[in-house]
């Protein structure tokens, strides 16, 4: 039987990937094909790449516009943090969608369905299946297809630690590869993401959870191994979702704009600012489009701004100008090392009210060239062990080259299958 299987490092530098911190990393590159050129989404964040990944669209077209976003209600921009478990059930009420495209599990729900373990935030895990056609296993709620909540003990009660994250991988491995082995299987490990928010990159502590994630890692390829002794023909996906910056300053953005007499207060609805960590989206209410000129200078003239993009450049980068939304930016960023020698600083923009900032510890979220460089490795049918490939490529190909494993159609997507003779 096709599977695929795939396990996401959170977060994960691939110029981090090394024999000292990562050996089962280095050991499937010899036995994997290696995108070398493999990028994040804008907003490089978990969410939106957890949203493109699931659909294989840019966020344009899935609508999950960053890790933060505005809403119209009622005709009023309303700011919101897409990782409320809630979020999606809500966007549906407001908008009439979670998603507006098919995800993955919608699309294999009639040919045995997708089983998703996820350690990172509520929101980015419940934007693989908003609709509930597959098993979503998260430590905010377990969920059955049609949504059916799952009780103690099928649901997932972990903490977002290494024990935690061991206790997800054990589960994934016997209860989705072993004992129901679905079409997809996918394990969204939290590490080395959660931790690389709350402590230098580089510094002992971000080393040693970038090694549990290695050994977590490691844990599925012997699995998997055994899944092909049993005849499955498994397409083995091991990847991270976008890399990090350290953070060099927090800059508030809100009161810039206030400051600058661009926005009426913190509390108004004229102009939203919903951050993605390093990355910010602006969204204008359609009362003040008489302030879009001058918004847009202001941006351009700040020595906390990397890229402006307006109206006419959104497209560019997988974004619409629609809803409201009319610029985003992506944040200062330069190439000198942090104190453990690890390179790439990025400004970041200040979070919402009553969550602590990342000054010196990691953030991503822009077009920074280190949170721009997730990796990306394949194992399987149409791919070629050992080798290196340098066509570009981004979390929006993963589905094609999921579906096209299952020889299921792949229509509709962004993305297209990376399998040797398929890509253009
Ligand atoms: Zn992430």
């Amino acid at each position: 039987m096709r599977r695929v299987v795939v396990v996401v490092l959170d977060g994960m530098r691939r110029d981090q990937i090394g024999v000292a911190h990562t050996p089962g990393l280095v050991r499937f590159a010899d036995r994997a094909q290696t995108f070398a050129e493999h990028r994040s989404m804008f907003p490089s964040a978990t969410r939106v790449v957890s949203a493109s990944f699931a659909t294989g669209c840019v966020p344009a077209r899935h609508e999950l516009q960053g890790n933060a976003l505005a809403l119209l209600e009622g005709g009023r921009l309303v700011p919101h943090d897409a990782g409320h478990p809630e979020f999606l059930q809500h966007k549906r009420r407001v908008t009439g969608r979670a998603l507006a495209v098919p995800t993955l599990a919608e699309r294999l729900a009639g040919s045995g369905g997708m089983v998703l373990f996820s350690n990172v935030s509520p929101g980015a895990a419940y934007a693989h299946d908003p609709d509930g056609f597959g098993h979503i296993y998260h430590r905010a709620g377990s969920y059955a297809p049609g949504r059916k909540r799952l009780q103690s003990p099928h649901a997932l009660a972990i903490s977002q630690d290494a024990e935690g994250e061991q206790l997800m991988t054990q589960r994934f491995i016997r209860e989705a590869l072993i004992e129901r082995s679905p079409p997809l299987a996918i394990l969204w490990l939290g590490e080395p993401d959660a931790t690389q928010h709350l402590q230098p990159l580089g510094s002992p502590r971000q080393l040693h959870a970038l090694a549990q994630a290695d050994t977590n890692a490691a844990r599925v390829v012997t699995a998997v191994e055994e899944m092909r002794a049993r005849g499955h023909d498994v397409l083995l996906i091991i990847c991270s979702d976008h890399g990090h910056q350290s953070v060099s300053r927090v800059v508030d953005i809100e009161a810039e704009l206030i400051a600058a007499g661009l926005k009426d207060s913190r509390e108004s609805a004229d102009v939203v600012t919903p951050t993605s960590g390093t990355a910010t989206l602006i969204y204008v209410d359609a009362s003040c489009a008489d302030r879009i000129a001058a918004i847009g200078a202001f941006l351009a003239s700040r020595d906390w701004v990397d890229r402006v993009i307006g109206p006419d450049q959104l497209a560019a980068v997988g974004q619409a100008a629609r809803y409201g939304l009319t610029f985003a930016i992506s944040l200062k960023s330069d190439d000198e090392p942090n104190a453990f020698g690890i390179r790439g600083r990025s400004v970041e923009a200040r979070p919402a009210a009553g969550k602590a900032d990342h000054l010196g510890c990691g953030q991503h979220g822009g077009l920074a060239r280190y949170e721009q460089m997730p990796f990306l490795m394949i194992e399987g049918a149409g791919f070629e062990p050992g080798t290196v490939t340098k066509t570009p490529t981004s979390p929006i190909d993963l589905a094609p080259t999921i579906l096209a494993h299952l020889a299921q159609p792949g229509t509709g997507m962004d993305g297209r299958p990376l399998q040797a003779g398929r890509a253009p």
